[in-house]
């Protein structure tokens, strides 16, 4: 007979995790199913290790960009060593006792659904009143000619390698191409990435591409937008020819893909409870109930929304509340969006574009920081910082906002607040910000705004 729980959580990504400790807190008998290691994604080959490797690099910028110090050296190997500490060496056997006693059933292993409230894994079947679907996300493949006779790194071989390959062609300039580029640019290797939309980060302003492309270039990133890797060759010894759209050759020893993610939604067995997943994902309700089957929920990656690691924990927070009988929500507005590059790239709302497509009588502007407060000047010798507001003129409320600055990952979260409580731009302009911090952007901008 099958053991019958309260829940399943089929994935335990950092979604996952969160509905898991939420109900077994709360006394609900819970069955984690997870088929590499507690923790998913984020922990061992995304946000974590990415983050680790981003530290020293960046000390080593800022040390350099400062004043009155001297270039710190880095210690590849000791860097490497504690991003092996910080991954747990990919050893998940702490998490799973855990979560035993907590009172969870732990079942390491691909499970899928078999019918309602029904999940099969290792032959076994395991029963609930709610399943949650957390399976995040994958890398795609990109259909590069020639792709198979090369050497390929998605995110899990570089934010695990121990190796600075000496040349790198890596595809994608999101968030995470830029921040790959970045610290295996610091730590040494000639770096050229490529993006096909005409800018970097192409999901924000232009204005936040272009500025963070200039930042890498100065540092000796080559950048190529608006271009296609269209195919690879073996060159010799372990290195290899990337061939652009416009005939453009590179070589490199590693081909790193950091382009568009795909939701795990094959093989799960949707069709058993008569669902389908569209491009984007798993179709998710405001309450992230799977759209028409009761007793059925996802979160995170899964449902392509916002591919964040912040917004999968938000989701576990409101799948947990409605599981224990709350009438929660998702609500979307002023959800951050950073890229830990250096200067760090940090967004929040609508983009400009976005607020006149939705008939919002736009005003913006762009502060050039450094012209118009104090903190940058007194941060580092060549200042930077631009911070852009996108302003409903008729209802006097933020609807977005962007930043490319140092620490902008920090103090973007005053505008994501402002945003969310559709707070009156009149508020910020009777704010008092401390002196002299880089928050004060925020009254420079608004004071420049013709409101
Ligand atoms: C390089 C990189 C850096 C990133 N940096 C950041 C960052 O700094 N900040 C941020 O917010 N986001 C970041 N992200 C995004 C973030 O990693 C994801 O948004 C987050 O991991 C999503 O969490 P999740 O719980 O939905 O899924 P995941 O973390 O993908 O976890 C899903 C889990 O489900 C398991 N699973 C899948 N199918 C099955 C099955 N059939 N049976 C059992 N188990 C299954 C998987 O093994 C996995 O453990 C980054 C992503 C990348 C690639």
């Amino acid at each position: 007979m099958a053991e019958k729980f309260d829940v399943i959580i089929l994935g335990m990504g950092p979604g996952g995790e969160v509905v898991a400790g939420r109900l077994l807190k709360a006394g609900k008998k819970v069955a984690v199913v997870e088929q590499e290691l507690l923790g998913g994604e984020c922990a061992y080959w995304a946000c974590i290790p990415s983050k680790t490797l981003l530290r020293p690099p960046e000390i080593k910028g800022e040390a350099t960009r400062a004043f009155g110090t001297g270039t710190p050296e880095l210690y590849v190997e000791d860097l490497f060593d504690y991003r092996d500490y910080i991954i747990r060496y990919l050893d998940d056997s702490g998490e799973v006792e855990g979560y035993e006693e907590m009172g969870a059933r732990v079942v390491k292993g691909e499970g899928r659904l078999v019918g309602q409230g029904r999940v099969e894994v290792n032959g076994e079947t395991l029963e609930a009143d709610h399943v949650v679907v957390a399976t995040g996300s994958t890398q795609n493949m990109l259909p590069i000619e020639g792709i198979e006779d090369v050497t390929v790194w998605t995110n899990r071989e570089a934010t695990t390698t121990r190796e600075v390959p000496e040349r790198a062609v890596i595809v994608g300039g999101g968030a995470n191409g830029v921040e790959t580029s970045q610290w295996l640019s610091r730590l040494g290797c000639s770096v050229t990435l490529v993006q096909s939309p005409d800018t970097l980060v192409n999901r924000e302003d232009p204005q936040v591409g272009e500025l963070i492309q200039g930042f890498l270039e100065e540092e000796g990133i080559r950048v190529r937008v608006g271009r296609r890797a269209e195919k690879a060759r073996k060159d010799g010894d372990g290195s290899a020819i990337i061939t652009l759209d416009d005939g453009e050759e590179i070589p490199t020893d590693v081909l790193i893909i950091t382009a568009g993610r795909t939701p795990r939604v094959e093989g799960i067995g949707l069709e058993s409870v008569g669902i389908e997943a569209n491009k984007k994902g798993l179709p998710v309700d405001d309450h992230c109930r799977v759209e028409g089957t009761p007793g059925l929920w996802a979160l995170g990656d899964v449902t392509g929304i916002l591919l964040f690691t912040h917004v999968a924990q938000y989701q576990g927070r409101i799948v947990a509340a409605n599981i224990l009988g709350g009438d929660r929500k998702a609500d979307y507005s002023g959800v951050p969006r950073v890229v830990f590059s250096d200067p760090e790239v940090a967004a929040t709302g609508l983009t400009e574009e976005q607020a006149r497509e939705q008939g919002i009588e736009v005003a913006s502007v762009n502060l050039d920081m450094a012209a118009s407060i104090a903190r940058p000047v007194t941060y580092e010798r060549e200042p930077r910082g631009n911070l852009g507001l996108v302003v409903d003129r008729d209802e006097r409320v933020l609807v977005g906002a962007w930043a490319v600055a140092p620490q902008a990952g920090e103090w973007i979260h005053q505008a994501c607040l402002a945003v969310k409580a559709r707070m009156s731009v009149d508020i910020l302009l009777d704010s008092v910000f401390q002196f002299p911090t880089f928050s004060q952007g925020y009254l420079a901008a608004l004071e420049k705004m013709d409101l």
